[in-house]
């Protein structure tokens, strides 16, 4: 299974210019005192894969521009870029970037439309409805509260076993 290796952010909420988060392991754990930014690198996580600004704690794609939050954004840009090895070390780079507030979407520097990305992102196992990746705050109690059926549905779709439901209930009736 691939990981994600690090991110680059530039003029992303708390990071001025371009600087890069990681290098990651296959585990990674984030700690901070508040405010520090641990939630921002969630949120960079979230946009690169193509998140909408309800998620992102904004208003405003355009409110993510570093200093926007305080009516001074620095860029009329802000970048995040995910840069994924797969089980070959073959790296791929995931980046969205905004400006004002429509977004484009890049893989490897090329640029492709939102669903093409988020069926590549789809491809590596990444299904950002699913919300294999980011449990935001709150989250876990809504996911705990879900109909036992709803939670399973989930589960099937993040692990991708729902492909092989149908294989395996015919075999189960043989
Ligand atoms: P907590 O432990 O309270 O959850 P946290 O580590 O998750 O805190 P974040 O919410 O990630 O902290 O970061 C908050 C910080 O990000 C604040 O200091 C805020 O000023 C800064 N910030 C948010 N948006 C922007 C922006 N557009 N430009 C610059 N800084 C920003
Ligand atoms: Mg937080």
């Amino acid at each position: 299974m691939g990981y994600l290796k690090q991110i680059e952010v530039e003029n992303f909420k708390s990071w001025r210019g371009k600087q890069v988060i990681g290098p990651f392991m296959r585990f990674n754990c984030i700690i901070g005192t508040n405010g520090s930014g641990k939630s921002n690198v969630m949120d960079a996580l979230s946009f690169a894969m193509g998140e909408r600004t309800a998620s992102l704690r904004v208003r405003h794609l355009r409110d993510l521009v570093h200093g926007a939050h305080i009516g001074r954004p620095v860029s009329d840009t802000a970048r995040v870029s995910l840069h994924y090895c797969d089980d070959e070390e073959q790296e791929t780079v995931f980046c969205r970037s905004v400006s004002g507030d429509s977004s484009v979407y890049r893989i490897n520097g090329s640029q492709v439309t939102l669903a093409k990305y988020l069926e590549a992102l789809e491809k590596i196992g990444i299904v950002t409805k699913a919300r294999n990746c980011l449990v935001f705050q709150g989250a876990v109690e809504s996911i705990a509260l879900k109909d036992p059926k709803e939670r399973t549905k989930m589960f099937e779709i993040i692990c991708q076993s729902k492909e092989y439901a149908e294989k395996y209930d015919k075999m189960k009736e043989a």
